[in-house]
């Protein structure tokens, strides 16, 4: 098996048990690995420290698999890991109400760039490492026999493939082609989902647990969904008996499938309001017009994609709060988010901090929020937390 040598100064950081190992931690490559095979680490003296997958154009030049000598990487180790994330599903998901949820988290489920999702009867992928790519075959096999998807969509048309020296990928990778859109239930609610065009594998499930807790919060309520996608938390607002929901989403096919949506669970499309447009111009333009609401959410896009992007993530996040703090009515909830890694939940709550002070509101936070139980998080790996929230309560 091809292998790399650890720099001296560097052999401690394997204590640590951190599933990636970085080019400046590498002293020399021998063996001549091919972009995503697995190879052996030792260090700086030649010892046994892991396996994992070689990438060489990345900073991240080595994905952990395992710092278990006697651990093989083979069919059978990756058919005990995916055993292992399916069986801890099983015991955190209500599995007779919801049918949609993350089977497979990446590192936080000790396989390096790969995500399961499941969507009813059909599993939806991404590899997004080299090694990921590497044992994508395999993987795809041992989901199919265990599992017995309909069939099984790759959706790696993402841009991190680049860092790996992968092209984008997308199309179907076994059995049957799932329909344009797949009927799926999320805690009793039904959502159609768009598996082939939507955003990530096609539905944010990492929002999952969150949209659940909102519905404590809705009813009788007026509320304003900011960044609603397909109005996956406006129809559990619906549902909990909300008396408006007002959404706005700046994607045209959003927009249309949350009202197929509404549709869906037979609510009445009359207490909906859809603004197809950009949320800091409706929140400014509901500013200026004095229009209140009772809750709000707001749960953006990535403002921030690196660290160099951190100071004018967090401005736009200071900014989407404070104009949602002036339009909520008192005693009002503010349900906040954040799924930019590179924005800490200790700065998060700073930039919060600061937009209730400039709102002149007395804010309250009530509860901290986190991505989905489905969506764990390895404790040796804190890059896996990436979504935060806050309950806000704005007096
Ligand atoms: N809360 C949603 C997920 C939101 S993802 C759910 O539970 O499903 C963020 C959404 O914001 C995306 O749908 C994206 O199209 C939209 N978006 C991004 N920038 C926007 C902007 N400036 N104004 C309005 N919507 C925007």
């Amino acid at each position: 098996m091809p292998s790399v040598k650890l720099n001296s100064s560097r052999d401690k950081i394997i204590k640590n048990r951190h599933p990636w190992i970085f080019s400046r931690a590498i002293d020399s490559v021998s063996g001549n690995p091919v972009n995503g095979e697995t190879i052996e680490v030792l260090t700086s003296k030649g010892e046994f420290a892991c396996r994992g997958s070689y990438s060489p154009m990345s900073q991240i030049r080595v994905r952990v698999l395992s710092f278990n000598h006697e651990e093989e990487i083979n069919s059978d180790f990756l058919q005990k890991r995916i055993f292992k994330s399916i069986n801890q599903r099983d015991q955190i998901i209500d599995l007779k109400n919801t049918n949609a949820y993350r089977l497979i988290n990446a590192e936080s489920d000790g396989l390096p760039g790969v995500i399961v999702d499941k969507y009813n009867e059909y599993l939806v992928c991404q590899f997004l490492s080299a090694g990921a790519e590497y044992l994508k075959k395999d993987i795809v096999d041992i989901l199919k026999a265990e599992l017995k998807p309909k069939g099984i969509y790759e959706r790696s048309d993402v841009d991190v493939r680049e860092k790996e020296n992968l092209k984008p990928a997308k199309g179907l990778l076994s059995g049957e082609d799932p329909d344009d859109l797949i009927e799926i239930k999320e805690n009793g609610i039904k959502f159609f989902v768009d598996v082939k065009h939507g955003h990530k594998t096609g539905f944010y499930l990492d929002q999952s647990d969150n949209r659940k807790l909102f519905q404590d919060f809705a009813k009788d309520k007026t509320v304003l969904n900011c960044f609603s996608y397909t109005g996956g938390f406006s129809v559990y607002a619906l549902k909990a008996g909300a008396k408006k929901v007002i959404n706005i989403e700046s994607s045209i096919p959003a927009n249309s499938l949350a009202m197929k949506n509404f549709h869906l669970n037979n609510l009445d499309e009359n207490l909906v309001e859809n603004f197809t447009e950009d949320v800091f111009k409706v929140l400014r333009k509901f500013r200026d017009e004095e229009k209140t609401f009772d809750v709000i959410i707001l749960d953006p896009p990535k403002f921030a994609e690196s660290v160099s992007q951190v100071t004018k993530a967090s401005r736009a996040y200071k900014d989407i709060n404070l104009l949602a703090m002036k339009v909520l009515n008192p005693g009002g909830i503010l349900f906040t988010f954040s799924c930019s890694g590179h924005i800490t939940p200790d700065l998060f709550q700073k930039i919060v901090a600061g937009a209730a002070i400039d709102s002149g509101r007395d804010v309250k936070i009530i509860k901290h929020l986190s991505q989905s139980s489905d969506h764990p998080v390895l404790l040796n790996f804190p890059e896996g937390h990436y979504l935060k929230g806050l309950v806000c309560y704005v007096n």
